[in-house]
């Protein structure tokens, strides 16, 4: 298959959703940088989804995207078909001391509906800001707590069109990473609360709010911690001492609230940012000898 097969209509199966040629991520992930989605694919619901998949040439290459709050995509673009679940995948329902979760809803959101049912263990999904369908890929948490904790089951649509609901054991969780094969699609999350008092997990909910709002750049263009924590490390201290806080790179900058983030200051390039990250993981190294691993990841072409 061609660049150009891909770019087709005709390489596209029929959908009741939408679809959208040269999508432009910049408009909505949390960087606001990189290049288009060859092709921005919208299903109508799990159905409409597994069939257009089914039917897709498997040689197509197939990325889910949530809000992209963890995520630079090369400003060459990216191409195949982005899957990005829209509103009808957002239903939240709770099940007695369960959570049911559509892949398109945000952490805040289960955390708030887990609350108000008087369920406890979900308070930090409100400092996350990204959905359901992209907590569960990542193995999302804070606090202590993350996603492996509390996930019961969650349905997934393979990149063949299949539809399977796996248990959490199945997904090989380990610190901000599951066992996910690329392509494969979260649609839905079954979550597991403690029963707890509503005043009580709403302060918590409200103390990570606070503390969130003092300690990160949350109103920047950023793409949350940029480094996972390596063992025995907190990496943000390692790229202070390495005298990166508000190092510069074209338009990018590490943070000077929070020295793990870095931030679009206003025409970065996805080039800038992910340069910058690797000049930041050079001179930690430099100087301490510690090799930093990216967390957020990097998808498509450079230019
Ligand atoms: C200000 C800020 C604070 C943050 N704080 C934290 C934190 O405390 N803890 C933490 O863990 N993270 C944090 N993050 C990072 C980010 O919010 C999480 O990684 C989040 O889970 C990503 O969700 P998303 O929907 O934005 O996924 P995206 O960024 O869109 O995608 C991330 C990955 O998930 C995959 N994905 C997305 N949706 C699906 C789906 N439905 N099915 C399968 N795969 C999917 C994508 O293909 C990609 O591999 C923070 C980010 C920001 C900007």
């Amino acid at each position: 298959m061609t660049a150009a097969d891909v770019l087709s209509p005709r390489a596209l199966p029929p959908l009741a959703g939408s679809t959208e040629p040269d999508a432009s991520f910049a408009d909505f992930i949390w960087f606001r940088t990189g290049g288009a989605a060859q092709w921005l694919v919208r299903p109508r619901d799990v159905a409409d989804l597994a069939q257009f998949l089914a039917a897709l040439d498997p040689a197509v290459p197939v990325f889910p995207v949530g809000v992209g709050s963890n995520l630079i995509v090369r400003d060459g673009g990216l191409p195949g078909v982005t899957i990005r679940l829209p509103k009808s995948f957002a239903r939240v329902a709770i099940e007695g001391v369960h959570i049911r979760a559509g892949a398109a809803a945000m952490g805040i959101t289960v955390a708030s509906a887990a609350r108000d049912a008087s369920l406890a263990g979900l308070e930090f999904l409100r400092g996350i800001p990204g959905t359901a369908g992209g907590a569960v890929r990542m193995n999302a948490g804070a606090y202590g707590r993350d996603v492996a904790d509390i996930l019961v089951e969650a349905t997934v649509v393979r990149r063949d069109g299949t539809i399977e609901t796996l248990p959490a054991g199945d997904f090989g969780f380990r610190y901000r990473h599951s066992a996910l094969p690329p392509g494969d699609i979260v649609v839905e999350a079954l979550f597991r609360g403690t029963p707890g008092d509503k005043a009580v997990i709403g302060a918590e909910m409200d103390r990570i709010a606070a503390e969130r709002e003092a300690s990160q750049p949350l109103r920047s263009r950023t793409g949350g911690s940029t480094f996972k924590n390596p063992m025995g490390h907190k990496a943000w201290q390692l790229v202070d001492a390495a005298g990166c806080r508000g190092l510069t790179i074209g338009g990018a900058q590490v943070s000077e609230k929070h020295t793990n983030f870095l931030i679009n200051t206003g025409d970065a390039t996805s080039a800038d940012i992910e340069a910058l990250g690797d000049e930041v993981r050079a001179r930690v190294k430099a100087q301490s000898g510690v090799d930093l691993e990216w967390e957020i990841e990097r998808v498509g072409v450079k230019l």
